[in-house]
């Protein structure tokens, strides 16, 4: 079965926004359905919060459908997205900090659109979820699949800056969830807001490599890569590289 989500960063790789938001919108159907690369669906008991993947792709699909100029299909996949993290809030997830979680997701979905007044009242809701779950281990959730898929889609729409675990979650182990909070609703309109006026989504990070000598980006000339997506794309500028 293809990939929709190698699919998708292919298409960003040659700057096809709407055919990116199309594979990112698939991407999102198959992990809920259980099809996708995880091989969770959104009602498995045990990985319910894996549909983080999904929520992502909406979010992405939701970038690139306004990076088309197609604001109105932007607004509908970040609806979709809203009406899963909802029903996965009030009906499937049972644990605090996941529920919390999804309001973290509505504040992101609501910034991808512009739509601060509502991510700000999300974002509100998910840090005071946060504190009164008040986990012990606050770090270790977040790579619960429900958060990791959020600091995914952060650091995707960070590039070609890049930002890192620590400053999403800060120095303090015990401030982690509220801090990534606060970075997202701090940071997250500014990153949107330069994509949009760059005109382009990066490819996501995958492994990369400096200075590799075996390849050739056809476009800037650089030999830095990127592996991802089953393919090698430059580093700096996200064309599908030559073997030299
Ligand atoms: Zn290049």
């Amino acid at each position: 079965m293809e990939n929709h989500t190698d699919a998708a960063i292919l298409e960003l790789a040659h700057g096809r926004y709407a055919d990116a938001g199309d594979e990112y919108t698939l991407a999102a159907y198959a992990d809920l359905s259980g099809t996708g690369g995880n091989r969770r669906s959104l009602f498995d008991p045990d990985g319910a919060e894996w549909a983080g993947y999904a929520v992502e792709s909406f979010l992405l699909a939701a970038v690139c459908y306004r990076l088309a100029g197609d604001d109105e299909r932007a607004r509908n996949r970040v609806g979709q997205g809203i009406l899963v993290v909802g029903d996965l809030r009030d009906d499937v997830l049972s644990d605090a900090v996941l529920r919390a979680a999804c309001f973290e997701w509505v504040g992101h979905l609501r910034t991808v659109v512009g739509d601060a007044d509502r991510a700000a009242t999300a974002y509100d809701r998910a840090a005071s979820g946060y504190a009164d779950a008040d986990p012990e281990d606050a770090v270790s959730w977040t790579t619960n699949p429900l958060l990791q898929a959020g600091t995914n889609a952060v650091c995707h729409l960070s590039r070609p800056d890049d930002v890192q675990w620590d400053e999403i979650h800060g120095s303090d182990p015990s401030t982690a969830l509220t801090r990534r909070v606060q970075f997202a609703r701090s940071r997250l309109p500014s990153m949107v807001a330069a994509r949009i006026d760059a005109g382009t989504l990066h490819a996501p990070r995958g492994s990369t490599e400096y200075g590799t000598g075996q390849f050739r980006c056809p476009d800037c000339g650089s030999d830095d890569v990127n592996y991802v997506a089953d393919t090698v794309l430059c580093l700096r500028c996200d064309t599908p590289v030559d073997r030299v």
